[in-house]
């Protein structure tokens, strides 16, 4: 890099314009001091409206020119209209324009409707099960299966179900409908010699759920999976036999199949499970059959949930029947927070009020914070009254003063396990919710690093789907004798998996949630307080075999005046996603489409999705999927992510971009234990390269972990969770597989050096991750010494922090080149954050940016991005970039309509112009950024 960005401040005084607050020169008069006001005033207008210069050296313009001079730009006027006569004739050109011009009902139409029956399959089938019901395991499992509240109402299920189209089951959780409903369906089709005609699907909220579940059918069935059942989820299937069968499944998992087949021909019921849950998947799921159902007269639905809300579910489907299976439970007795403090004596380790800190106490109380407002008014007066009353210990009121005594405490929840395990005798398992990863591994250290908890004495298990699955089944086995079993869990154990020796239950009174604010466009992931559905349900836990105990961590007073039911996650989370599902559905107009759900989202935060899609040139004006949309919606990513996996596949640096891809989607593989964040900052920077760049970051981490001898030693070394970084490897595999389907790629193996011939090209990696975030722009201002002073993101006016887990963040150590930054994640938590980030000079911008505009102005040439990015640049530069802008288009409609593979060995129009486009967009030591550290910096 031969210039430094920030170090152009002296630029300016060439223009006569000194930096600084300097008065006029001594030797103007009158007017002509005026004049010279004026005139700076007007210069520094302009300057701050531009973020500097961009100018390509001529060697550099002529190299680039000559790659891509006369190259074809046959079919430059692409699009005409919608009919896409251009294109020629190919497999894709046929799905991808009955994509855009068909409807669902149309689709439906054109399905077979009726299951077909195989008379000779229905025999063996029925002689299988005869011979299966005398087996001695199967006998066994049955006993139990029969003493299962949904036992006693089989006959009445199975006649509902036969008599009606859609039911909704509610229950107690446990009561038997995820293991059993489904069962009785297919034993009765079996049993009637009409196992030809049944496949059952069963859709679960969540990955852990549909693989455990289905092995323990497939237990009480005395078979191994992928006989009479199976399960699939995204990276892993067990499939059953295709007629008399049951598959459990994630919800996505359905989705995706009913995008070539709307109406699941092959399938004859059915089940949404955990409809209570909401989930976007489930809401839009259940919103889409009610239209499909219409056709496939014969397909069964049923929907089940929790005995929460069942209601609503049966009046969306006009007024269905809804059938309750009466649970038997035991009583619970229930605690709360004052009687925790009482019991425990704790006290929180803190300067409250209590502890005469005034100074400290006023600070709380002057926030304006509506959850202040809240606590002050109806937490602060029943503590108060608690005191009155005698009842409970000056202390405990006094604690529960203090808004702070609504945090999660893993102390106090720790000291409560230990008085739990030391006054009570009894047996019984215990089961403490809490809300992420961190929580659940930290109490568990403490426990185990206690000497309170011998291993002789407690099993104690960490719950949370990012366990491995072996360790799962162990949770569910009763404790040796003499050994009582701890569970600490996220909220799965709720209502999606039962664990039956639980007789203790420790409720935090929070879920982490995402919520997206469409007035900021920024996601909030914060820990809510529960529901009063989500209590009882944990509270219920604690009575499955006899009468139990729950301790909820919130007073009475809190309990009051929480929320009945969660709200609906599709009116909580960004939407883009689910507007191109709902498109390469078929499912019309999105204004049409989404009233239609049980509970439509704000159109505010649809347009606000909308409006992205089309700037990703997802969609056109027309909101109709463009062939760059299409490929998008057939990526299981969000649209920007697929985006840059296309543009990966494309440039030929693929592997680094598909472990990039798979970390925004799933998540980043770094676990950092408290306490060790500065540990863990210094080993992120020390193999980040100094790009700064989490997303490269992010890539080196899984690349070191897959091309590493000792991947355990590493993983601790560099707090990575190995576990997520198998599933991120295992992500990319599946990248590969829809890429090979969409025709991009020509083998499956990701590090293929066809599709990798510029993975070493950092800058190019950043330049394609730049043009699958954009427009996730954020502009830094930068103090003289290239350090970041404030971060704005150019769809707002907002300011932002980087995350302090970004590589990014650290005031004294990053220095920055550019300041211009792309991200995927802005996120509200302690405040507001960029999340994750990759600085970028300025041309990827201008070359992948949206709305480029050219102007000449008195100063000279000017391009703008997106209305509000500015840079100065020269004539032949900005040629030289309009006209490669042109070919890139050029070439992505025709790559993106005819998907082939590049090949970058043998010279050709493609190569050439992606060579050019290549040199330009690495082009990083050119130019100057203005970055002046100005006092009225306002100027974004
Ligand atoms: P529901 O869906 O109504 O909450 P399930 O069908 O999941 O209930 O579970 C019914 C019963 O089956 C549970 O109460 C539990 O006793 C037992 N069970 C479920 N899953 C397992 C498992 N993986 N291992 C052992 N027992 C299980
Ligand atoms: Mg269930």
């Amino acid at each position: 890099m031969s210039k430094r960005y920030y170090n152009h401040k002296r630029q300016r005084d060439e223009d006569g314009d000194a930096p600084g607050r300097t008065r006029h020169p001594p030797g103007l008069k009158g007017k002509d001091i005026g004049l010279f006001y004026a005139r700076r005033s007007q210069a520094r207008k302009q300057r701050k409206e531009t973020l500097g210069t961009v100018c390509l050296s001529d060697s550099k313009e002529k190299e680039i020119r000559r790659l891509f001079y006369g190259k074809s730009l046959e079919n430059l006027n692409l699009t005409d209209g919608n009919s896409y006569t251009h294109i020629e004739d190919s497999i894709f050109k046929r799905s991808y324009l009955s994509s855009i011009r068909g409807n669902i009902t149309e689709k439906l139409c054109e399905a077979p409707i009726d299951m077909l029956r195989v008379p000779h399959l229905d025999e063996q089938l029925k002689n299988e099960f005869d011979k299966k019901c005398k087996d001695s395991k199967y006998i066994s499992m049955f006993k139990f299966r029969e003493k299962l509240p949904s036992y006693s109402m089989r006959e009445a299920l199975l006649k509902v179900i036969e008599e009606n189209q859609v039911v909704v089951i509610s229950g107690e959780t446990g009561c038997g409908k995820t293991t059993q409903v489904a069962q009785f369906i297919l034993d009765d089709y079996l049993m009637k010699g009409k196992g030809s005609m049944c496949k059952i699907i069963c859709t679960q909220p969540r990955r852990i759920s549909a693989i455990s579940v289905a092995e323990r059918v497939a237990d009480e069935r005395a078979e191994k999976l992928g006989v009479s059942v199976g399960y699939q989820i995204r990276l892993e299937k067990k499939l059953p036999r295709d007629h008399g069968s049951i598959v459990y499944c994630t919800t996505g998992v359905v989705l995706k199949q009913m995008e070539s087949d709307p109406a699941l021909s092959q399938v004859s019921h059915i089940i949404i499970d955990e409809i209570h849950e909401r989930s976007v998947p489930s809401d839009f799921l259940i919103t889409l059959l009610r239209e499909i159902i219409k056709r496939r007269t014969d397909l069964k639905v049923i929907l089940m949930s929790a005995t929460l809300n069942s209601e609503a579910f049966s009046k969306y489907y006009n007024n269905c029947p809804h059938l309750n299976i009466p649970g038997f439970t035991f009583p619970v007795e229930e605690y709360f927070l004052e009687d925790v403090l009482q019991m425990t004596k704790f006290k929180f380790n803190q300067i409250g009020p209590q502890n005469g800190n005034r100074f400290y106490w006023k600070k709380k109380q002057d926030n304006k914070d509506p959850a202040h407002i809240e606590f002050k008014e109806y937490i602060v007066p029943y503590a108060r009254q608690l005191k009155s009353e005698g009842q409970y210990d000056v202390q405990v009121c006094e604690q529960l003063k203090d808004i702070d005594s609504e945090k999660i405490n893993l102390d106090l929840i720790f000291d409560l396990v230990v008085h739990i395990c030391e006054s009570r005798k009894e047996d019984g398992a215990l089961l403490v919710f809490l809300t992420g990863y961190a929580e659940i591994s930290n109490l568990y250290k403490k426990l185990e690093t206690s000497k309170k908890f011998p291993t002789s004495k407690y099993v104690i298990f960490p719950l949370h789907s990012q366990m491995s699955t072996v360790d799962q089944r162990q949770i569910f086995l009763p404790a040796p004798t003499g050994k009582r079993k701890i569970i600490i869990s996220t909220n799965i154990a709720e209502t999606s998996v039962t664990i039956d020796d639980v007789v203790f239950v420790i409720d935090c009174g929070k879920i982490k949630m995402t919520h997206f604010d469409v007035d900021s466009n920024t996601e909030k992931l914060e820990p809510l307080w529960v529901s009063v559905a989500n209590a009882d349900q944990r509270r219920g836990r604690a009575g499955r075999v006899k009468p139990g105990v729950c301790f909820h961590m919130y007073s009475r007073a809190r309990h009051m005046i929480i929320e009945k039911y969660q709200k609906p996650e599709i009116i909580r989370v960004r939407l883009d996603s689910t507007i191109l599902q709902a498109k390469i559905l078929q499912l019309g107009k999105i204004e049409e489409f989404f009233p239609k759900l049980m509970d439509p989202p704000d159109s505010k935060a649809i347009q606000l999705s909308l409006d992205l899609l089309q700037r990703l040139n997802a969609l056109d004006d027309n909101e109709n999927l463009t062939p760059l949309g299409y490929h998008l919606a057939k990526l299981p990513v969000a649209p920007q992510v697929g985006k840059m996996i296309l543009f990966g596949a494309i440039f030929s640096c693929l592997n680094p971009v598909l472990a990039i891809a798979a970390s925004l989607d799933f998540k980043d593989a770094f676990q950092i234990p408290l306490g060790k964040e500065k540990q863990a900052d210094m080993k992120k920077r020390e193999i980040s390269d100094g790009l700064n760049s989490d997303h490269w970051l992010l890539y080196k981490a899984l690349e070191t972990y897959e091309t590493e001898g000792n991947t355990q030693r590493f993983c601790y070394e560099y707090f990575l969770s190995s576990f997520t970084l198998s599933q991120l490897k295992k992500m990319k595999d599946q990248f590969m597989t829809y890429l090979m389907d969409l025709n991009f790629v020509s083998s499956l193996n990701p590090r293929d050096p066809p599709l990798n011939r510029n993975s070493r090209n950092a800058s190019l990696i950043k330049a394609v991750i730049c043009a699958g975030l954009f427009p996730n722009v954020a502009v830094l201002r930068l103090d003289q010494r290239g350090r970041a002073r404030t971060i704005r993101s150019i769809d707002g006016e907002q300011r932002y922090k980087f995350h302090p887990g970004s590589v990014l963040s650290g005031y004294n150590t990053c220095v920055f080149e550019s300041p211009l930054i792309v991200y995927y994640k802005k996120l509200k938590s302690s405040s507001d954050f960029i999340h994750d980030a990759t600085m970028v000079h300025p041309l990827p911008i201008i070359f992948f940016g949206d709305q480029f505009s050219h102007k000449l102005t008195p100063d000279g040439h000017c391009i703008s991005i997106s209305k509000f990015l500015t840079f100065k640049t020269t004539e032949g530069t900005y040629r030289v970039i309009k006209e490669l802008r042109d070919r890139m288009n050029w070439f992505l409609e025709h790559k993106i309509t005819h998907p082939g593979f590049v090949n970058w060995n043998e010279p050709s129009n493609e190569m050439n112009v992606l060579t050019a486009i290549m040199e330009l967009i690495t082009s990083e030591d050119l130019g100057d950024i203005d970055n002046e550290d100005d006092d009225d910096d306002d100027c974004y």
